[in-house]
């Protein structure tokens, strides 16, 4: 038990499991190691079956809510039925970014107008509109942390409009840290680096992104979703509690990197 993070109890929420493979779904295992209680929201009724049936299978009890992010309906009904049932919140995981398939091949310059709008509201947004609602519940303060990607500061071939959008989710995390912080909210990214996940079968050079992250990165590995989910439950406890408003790369140092 990882009882030094100080996460015994502690009710955090956990948005974007959509598979065993999700980032979320490690950073649940973490999260569940260092004793926290955990409420689970879900956009498909196929992502709830499979999360059930995880949840089933490593023993782990938890709630399970309807959350659809492009939706203020959803948002709001979500967060009554979390503080009917929770009435206080401590943690919020936001894992959750989409893009139109068509705006990830081809020429950033050919985005369209639905198409931007739409990465926007999903994969940037949405971590707005949910601080929003999660905040009355953090009344003992809380930590937030969403996920990035390289792709906001660099270009790479194939991410397109999702850079955009994660370079506004940054900016987000910013703004927020400083909205939150009087409130003893902290919200942070992890900027995570490639991982074989069901969101990463969209980026068409993604092969190729994995094996120079290999050649190239200090460590000469990629990362695993393990250790995406062991930092999340980091910036969650009390070990981090002096840190927000950051960008953390969890990338085996692949961002450093120049010309190598
Ligand atoms: P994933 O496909 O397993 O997770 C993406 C999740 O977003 C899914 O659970 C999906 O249901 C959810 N989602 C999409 N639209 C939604 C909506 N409208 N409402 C609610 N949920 C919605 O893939 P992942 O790789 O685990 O992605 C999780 C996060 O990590 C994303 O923000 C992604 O950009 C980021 N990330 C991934 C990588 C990688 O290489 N896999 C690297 C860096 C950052």
């Amino acid at each position: 038990m990882k009882d030094f993070l100080q996460l015994q109890d502690k009710h955090i929420v956990i948005m974007g499991v959509a598979n065993d493979r999700s980032i979320a779904w490690s950073v649940a295992q973490s999260l569940h190691a260092a004793g926290a209680k955990l409420i689970f929201t879900y956009r498909q009724e196929r992502s709830a079956k499979k999360l059930n049936k995880l949840l089933e299978k490593n023993e782990m009890d938890a709630a399970v809510i309807q959350c659809d992010v492009n939706d203020d309906a959803s948002i709001t009904s979500a967060f009554a039925e979390i503080k009917e049932k929770f009435t206080t919140v401590h943690g919020l995981v936001h894992s959750v970014a989409h893009a139109h398939k068509e705006d990830l091949n081809g020429d950033f310059i050919d985005t369209s107008r639905d198409g931007y709008a739409f990465a926007q509201d999903t994969s940037a947004y949405s971590l707005v509109a949910v601080a929003k609602a999660v905040r009355p519940l953090m009344a003992e303060g809380g930590s937030i942390v969403t996920m990035s990607y390289l792709g906001a500061d660099r270009v790479l071939d194939g991410y397109n409009v999702m850079g955009v959008a994660k370079a506004a989710l940054e900016a987000s995390v910013r703004y927020l840290a400083n909205d939150l912080g009087p409130d003893n909210i902290r919200i942070n990214a992890i900027s995570a680096g490639p991982i074989r996940t069901l969101a990463a079968k969209g980026v068409p050079s993604f092969n190729e992104i994995l094996s120079k992250v290999e050649e190239k990165a200090p460590l000469r590995r990629n990362v695993s979703a393990e250790e995406v989910g062991d930092m999340t439950t980091g910036l969650m406890g009390a070990l981090s509690r002096g840190v927000t408003g950051e960008v953390i790369y969890v990338d085996a140092g692949f961002n450093i990197i120049g010309i190598g």
